[in-house]
């Protein structure tokens, strides 16, 4: 059987395509991508041409077990996103689970990551995080979300969007606290890369004064509950237990 190659491409910076997904990219039968014309451009920027697939949300399930069988029959196949990591808050996680279980090897040719890319510069405590990805788009699931994470202790990393991002913080000011040190990370790689960092309550203020700050794609890593609200919190879980086994 064929391999398919998980390849990382650039979350801004074309440059930061790596030596070894060119020639990956070059080398394949065909290359799944999220959106064609946006792989396309990239692959015109540094000269490869290859057969591109169609391969998003909405028709992965129907197209996965198609392209198994192209594998199983000796093809070799790329998937790319329409940035940084496939499967990170992107497509691919079904053809690499049916890859997987048809026996295919699966092989990375890491790269760029936006949470990681932030993480490594938000001087937020990096040695354990939890990767929330997106949060819901609508305030009342969004806020319970949040809620759900208030006591969690490990450091929090959330993707965003510019049209979301000013609601976002204060939804995470009025349920994780206006205190907590955070970073936001913005249009990292890019031509206007900022990465402001202070507490919560000041990084929503900034946003919401500054509308060139509203601007482009984000990274919001967020401190996770010291361990006073982290031990409050598992307390009052632990009452609630055994409260809830003697309630009706
Ligand atoms: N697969 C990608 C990765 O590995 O990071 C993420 C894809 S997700 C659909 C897009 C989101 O990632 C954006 O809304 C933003 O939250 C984040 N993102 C992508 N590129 C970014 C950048 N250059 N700077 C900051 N955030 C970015």
């Amino acid at each position: 059987p064929g391999v398919l190659h998980v390849v990382a491409t650039p979350i801004g910076n074309l440059e930061d395509i790596g030596a070894r997904a060119l020639t990956v990219l070059a080398a394949v039968d065909a290359i799944c991508a999220e959106d064609t014309r946006h792989t396309r451009k990239l692959l015109q920027h540094v000269g490869v041409e290859r057969p591109l697939l169609a391969l998003h949300e909405h028709n992965e399930l129907a197209q996965a077990e198609g392209l198994v069988a192209r594998l199983l029959g000796g093809e070799s196949l790329a998937l790319v996103s329409d940035a940084g990591t496939p499967l990170v808050s992107d497509p691919g996680f079904v053809l690499v689970r049916a890859a997987r279980a048809a026996g295919v090897r699966v092989s990375p040719v890491p790269g760029a990551c936006a949470a990681v890319a932030a993480l490594s510069v938000a001087g937020i405590p990096s040695d354990r995080f939890c990767f929330e990805g997106f949060l819901p788009a609508k305030e009342s699931a969004r806020r319970a979300r949040l809620q759900a994470l208030a006591g969690e202790p490990r450091t929090l990393v959330f993707y965003e969007s510019a049209h979301r991002i000013e609601a976002a913080l204060a939804d995470m000011v009025a349920t994780l606290g206006g205190e907590r040190p955070a970073a936001l990370a913005r249009e990292l790689t890019k031509l206007f890369e900022t990465v402001l960092d202070g507490p919560l309550a000041a990084l929503a203020a900034r946003v919401a004064a500054d509308p060139d700050q509203r601007r482009g794609e984000f990274v919001v890593v967020v401190q996770g509950a010291g361990e006073d609200a982290a031990a409050a919190l598992a307390e009052g879980r632990r009452v609630y237990a055994l409260l809830a086994a003697h309630l009706p």
